[in-house]
């Protein structure tokens, strides 16, 4: 989940029109800084500061012509955006203001484990899931998710598992929230999509479809997910890709070093509209498997060999920026840590909430069957824990602060046992008129 939620959107899957009750392309939440607006068509949420939310919001009723040229420039800037129509009216869904000093209203992304069981086993599983119980969140506990999920303006839901796929009433239990106009993002390790699958899953709105393949071979692959699975994912993801632009989630492992270019010209064979890179992290079945997981040199070396495959590529690749977070978290938040419950949360397939999965069970703040995800938001312990976190000399004397934050918790726990330390992949620089000065 490094670096969620990404600005970097991989080839949609639908381009359909919305659910006719799916409402406005745009959803507006007040924030302490002023309001977030979402654009349902680009996934992504744009910050604007209290002036310019108020001017927002000004226009829900009798709009009257700015007064100032740069009143005009503004609003000839939102017309092209969309978030004001043409008579100059807000057209805008907006949510009751939950805004508060210390916190976003509500998560930007949630994280949803479908199904705690998996087909396949594989060696850095961050949920550690496998044959086994399946563990399926119930569907109404899903529906009762979405529609708060709407009405606090979190429009975006991440679905993976264990394997999604094996929750038999997954997509029944997914059509609440295409309906409700929230983008679906799911993650499979392909092996189960069949025919019949693939057209079931091509006639739901998802946001992007990816299938996991860590290898460009059965050898490579199967070394980290299992025998027989890359076979099978192979003919998953063509299946899906023969219907809608579908993208390949590779997890970094030792096993990937040197073999970049063969995985990338596998997933242009096999018709994937991207390939995402991630490395894996200590969680779950990962921590027995140390490894698997790559060291910080490694996965750098990796992000720079895909950026010079890109020149010779037919399809976007994409990896998390060398700085953790540089391209997501500041434009919201100003605080030490990351994402994990100051902008994502997740949601495991017992109905547990959490600011991150990678974070263990120590983590879960509480359930979704006794609580709404709100309340575990904005007084859950785990949560308000990582919003009290200080950080460290070290990270506030460092340039990347502003945005990095300190980098990932959990990394930053697996390797010191404190939470306030700084994520050892940490790219330091000195702050101008910084006074530490490190070895
Ligand atoms: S010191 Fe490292 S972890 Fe801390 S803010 Fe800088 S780059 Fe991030
Ligand atoms: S702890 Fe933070 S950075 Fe690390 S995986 Fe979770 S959300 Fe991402």
């Amino acid at each position: 989940m490094s670096g969620a939620p990404s600005r970097a959107i991989v080839p949609a899957w639908d381009h359909t029109p919305r659910a006719p009750g799916a409402g406005p392309r745009h959803v507006l939440r007040r924030e302490y800084f002023g309001a977030l607006v979402y654009d349902r068509e680009t996934c992504e949420y744009v910050p604007y500061d209290r002036e310019a939310a108020s001017f927002l919001l000004s226009r829900r009723e009798a709009p009257v012509a700015p007064a100032s040229p740069a009143g005009a420039g503004f609003l000839a800037a939102l017309e092209r955006e969309g978030v004001i129509s043409g008579s100059g009216r807000l057209a805008a869904r907006v949510v009751a203001d939950r805004s508060a000093d210390d916190r976003l209203s509500a998560p930007l992304t949630v994280y949803l484990g479908a199904a705690q069981g998996c087909n396949l086993a594989c060696g850095h599983c961050s949920t550690a899931s496998g044959p086994g119980p399946l563990g399926a969140l119930e569907p109404e506990v899903m529906r009762r998710l979405f529609s708060e999920l709407h009405d606090l303006g979190c429009m975006q839901v991440h679905v993976s598992g264990g394997e999604p796929l094996l929750h038999p009433e997954l997509l029944p239990a997914l059509d609440p929230a295409f309906e409700l106009g929230l983008n679906v993002l799911l993650t499979t390790n392909g092996t189960l999509v069949t025919e019949e699958l693939a057209d079931e899953l091509a006639k739901r709105p998802f946001r992007c479809v990816s299938v996991s393949l860590d290898g460009a071979s059965a050898r490579a692959n199967d070394l980290v997910r299992g025998a027989g699975s890359f076979a099978r994912a192979l003919e998953g993801l063509e299946r899906l890709a023969r219907r809608r632009p579908t993208g390949v989630t590779a997890t970094f492992t030792p096993a990937l070093v040197g073999k970049l270019e063969d995985l990338v010209r596998l997933c242009e064979r096999a018709g994937a509209a991207s390939l995402s890179l991630r490395p894996a992290l200590p969680a779950g079945r990962a921590l027995s498997r140390l490894d698997l997981l790559p060291s910080q040199g490694d996965f750098e070396a990796a992000a720079r060999e895909l950026d010079r495959l890109q020149e010779s590529s037919s399809i976007p690749l994409f990896h998390p920026p060398e700085v953790p977070h540089q391209e997501t978290k500041a434009f919201v938040l100003e605080r030490f840590g990351c994402v994990a419950g100051n902008l994502v949360c997740s949601v495991t397939p017992s109905g547990q909430v959490s600011p991150c999965a990678l974070l263990g069970p120590s983590f879960d703040a509480g359930s979704l069957r006794e609580h709404t995800l709100h309340e575990l938001w904005e007084r859950g312990r785990p949560f308000t824990r990582l919003r009290l976190l200080e950080g460290n000399e070290k990270c506030w004397s460092c340039r990347h602060y502003d945005h990095c934050g300190g980098g990932c918790r959990a990394r930053a726990l697996h390797a010191t046992g404190d939470l306030d330390e700084s994520d050892p992949w940490c790219k330091w620089e000195p702050r101008e008129g910084a006074l530490l000065v490190l070895p």
